[in-house]
């Protein structure tokens, strides 16, 4: 088997900052795993911009399209706020989204016991919370035509469409059925049905594919309100969700605030599988390019460390080195260190970004 290979596209803000420390991880399981990577690194967002004049150039793009997986800081910052639309840093990451293809945004919510207080609701809701939600990304209201304001009956009308085709829920079904398979065998499907054709449709061809190929997943349905609901009274009943890009993107941000930093969130976003069988795949932080704190050395790397373990997990099939690297995240953290982000009452050690990673590296 040839080299896995992984390109590292840091970005603006914090996201080098954040990403040397990835970058130290990953040389430590080249040098104490065994286990190599084919690295490279390129520019994107504002630090392409400043070079390129673009925010991700056409090679950067035929790279992140040849290699396994794609691993990205974070993009965007105050210098760029006045530049055109069509090169703003935001830009070079959507259009990574988009030839991607990447239809299947994974955002785990997962709780460590050591910041089970820094939930927004009551630790032993929490405590010992792992969960995923996949989002389709590409498709329903964000994008369905016709879109637009007009003027009927002389005042102003917003349109946007719900649309979904089969194909486009068939494939996120299955993206959500395979993770299943890898956790606790279980997926809750969420739409509006009882309001929405598209949520019509979603119910039946979930349960199409799931009937056809996957029946030895346990798979239940709820309405999107109700999920929401559930998720915040009893989110431990759940494994994985999965749900259309609108209600994603509430439940995903809802299920975030049950466990606490934006500093300790990873996400994936995953597309077909390639020739070697594993989807495409582009791995980041939940959080943005902070260029309140950028380069003053205290921003928080685990969520960026988490992305690497997903690609692990999910590009590079080193489930048990993903554990490894998630237990050292739990270890730190259980011996009380903390970046800024990370204190809360109860105190703790201070460290900054480096430290965090000297640490985790350590356990
Ligand atoms: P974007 O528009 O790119 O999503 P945003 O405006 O949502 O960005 P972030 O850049 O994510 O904002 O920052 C939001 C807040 O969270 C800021 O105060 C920032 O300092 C803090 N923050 C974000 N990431 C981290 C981190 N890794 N460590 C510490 N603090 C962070
Ligand atoms: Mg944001």
């Amino acid at each position: 088997m040839s080299t896995p290979s992984l390109l590292i596209l840091p970005g603006d803000g914090i996201g080098p900052e954040v990403m040397a420390e990835v970058r130290r991880v990953i040389d430590w399981f080249g040098a104490r795993r065994g286990l190599a990577f084919d690295v490279t690194e390129d520019l994107v967002g504002g630090a392409a911009w400043d070079v390129h004049g673009t925010p991700l150039t056409d090679a950067t793009m035929e790279a992140a399209q040849g290699v396994d997986a794609v691993l990205l800081g974070a993009v965007g910052g105050p210098k760029y706020d006045d530049l055109d639309f069509s090169v703003k840093p935001e830009r070079g990451l959507l259009r990574l989204r988009k030839e991607m293809d990447l239809f299947a945004n994974l955002r785990p919510a997962q709780c460590f016991d050591a910041l089970a207080d820094f939930s927004s609701l009551k630790r032993d809701v929490v405590a010992g919370l792992d969960i995923m939600i996949v989002r389709e990304l590409t498709s329903g209201v964000y994008f369905g035509e016709p879109r637009g304001i007009v003027t009927e009956n002389n005042e102003r009308v917003g349109i946007n469409t719900q649309r979904y085709t089969e194909s486009e829920i068939a494939r996120v079904a299955r993206s959500a059925f395979e993770l299943a398979r890898r956790r606790d065998n279980r997926v809750c499907s969420m739409e509006k049905a009882n309001v929405m054709e598209s949520g019509v449709l979603w119910r039946q061809v979930v349960t199409e594919v799931h009937a056809a190929e996957y029946p030895d997943v346990e798979l239940s349905h709820m309405y999107a309100d109700a999920g929401a609901m559930q998720l915040t009274r009893w989110p431990r009943q759940f494994d994985v969700i999965v749900t259309d890009n609108l209600f994603g993107d509430l439940l995903s941000d809802l299920a975030a605030m049950l466990t606490g930093s934006l500093g300790m969130l990873p996400s994936a976003s995953l597309g077909a599988p390639m020739a070697n069988g594993r989807p495409k795949a582009l791995y980041e932080p939940v959080h943005g390019s902070a260029p309140d704190i950028a380069g003053q050395g205290k921003a928080n790397p685990i969520a960026c460390i988490l992305s690497f373990a997903m690609a692990l997990r999910y590009s590079f099939d080193q489930g048990a080195e993903a554990d490894r690297l998630e237990g050292a995240v739990q270890a730190v953290l259980a011996q009380g260190l903390r970046t800024p982000d990370l204190m809360g009452p109860e105190g703790g050690t201070p460290v900054g970004t480096r430290g965090m990673g000297d640490a985790i590296l350590a356990a």
